[in-house]
């Protein structure tokens, strides 16, 4: 999960208490230590801070003593330097010029889109272009983002073109999970990403002649005549709560 405004977003779980089904209880625990980390004096009392207010979150099932050790060493972790203690505050991750003209280079929109998601990851990182996945879900993720449906041996043929090619390189062990591309932050920046969401279809949108995306669910859509802004499905929704209101409204007048 990439968050781009880290210090926003915990503000509001905080007042809301509510934890999103997609955030795992690891980041949770993390972005709340960082939060209250300048209200502690040690590791212990963090602790104490992230259990309270952990505690106040209504969590199927949650109790305390199966995190505590992951607490412990993230506060400690803080404290010690290992951990950055600063929540991410940024509006967006840039791409620079010289990354789309490479990007633009790719033999197929696949390549392309895999690339973009690369740079943006590794950049918001901040790990020397490094991007390092535990699993092969990490890397799963990736794709997701990448707008890029493929079968594990498909993306694994993919990384190694890419690599083949000079585009990215491995880690010692070449097993796909630890990536690193060379990033180059130099010239102008040529697209702003302000959302770690459908990243693929933002380059075929923004970089593909004749393509934009549905302003609803992010899908890339043919840029026709009619000046549509969604595609097929989300424009049928709309359609169909609009007729929901007409007959409501209808029978409204009716009565
Ligand atoms: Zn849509």
């Amino acid at each position: 999960m990439y968050i781009l405004n880290e210090k926003e977003y915990i503000r509001n779980i905080l007042v809301s208490n509510q934890k999103p089904a997609e955030l795992s209880m690891g980041y949770l625990i993390t972005l709340i230590a960082k939060y209250y980390f300048n209200n502690a004096t040690d590791a212990d009392s963090l602790s104490e801070l992230v259990k309270k207010k952990l505690s106040d979150f209504e969590i199927e099932n949650y109790q305390e003593y199966t995190y505590h050790k992951r607490i412990i060493s993230i506060c400690q972790g803080l404290f010690s330097e290992n951990i950055d203690y600063r929540l991410k505050e940024r509006e967006f991750v840039p791409i620079y010029i010289d990354e789309i003209n490479l990007i633009n280079m790719l033999p197929d929109d696949r390549q392309k889109k895999v690339m973009f998601t690369l740079f943006a990851v590794a950049r918001y990182m901040e790990c020397g272009g490094w991007i390092n996945k535990k699993d092969s879900k990490g890397l799963s993720e990736i794709f997701k983002l990448a707008n890029v449906t493929l079968t594990c041996a498909k993306r694994n043929e993919l990384l190694h073109e890419l690599y083949k090619n000079g585009y990215i390189s491995f880690g010692k062990k070449i097993d796909n999970l630890n990536i690193q591309i060379e990033l180059k932050a130099s010239g102008e920046t040529s697209y702003k990403i302000h959302e770690f969401k459908n990243i693929g279809n933002q380059y075929i949108a923004n970089f593909k002649k004749g393509f934009k995306q549905c302003k609803k669910c992010g899908r890339v859509i043919k840029i026709t005549g009619t000046n549509k802004q969604y595609c097929n499905s989300c424009s049928k929704a709309a359609s169909a709560i609009n007729n929901i209101k007409r007959i409501k409204k209808c029978r409204e007048n009716k009565i």
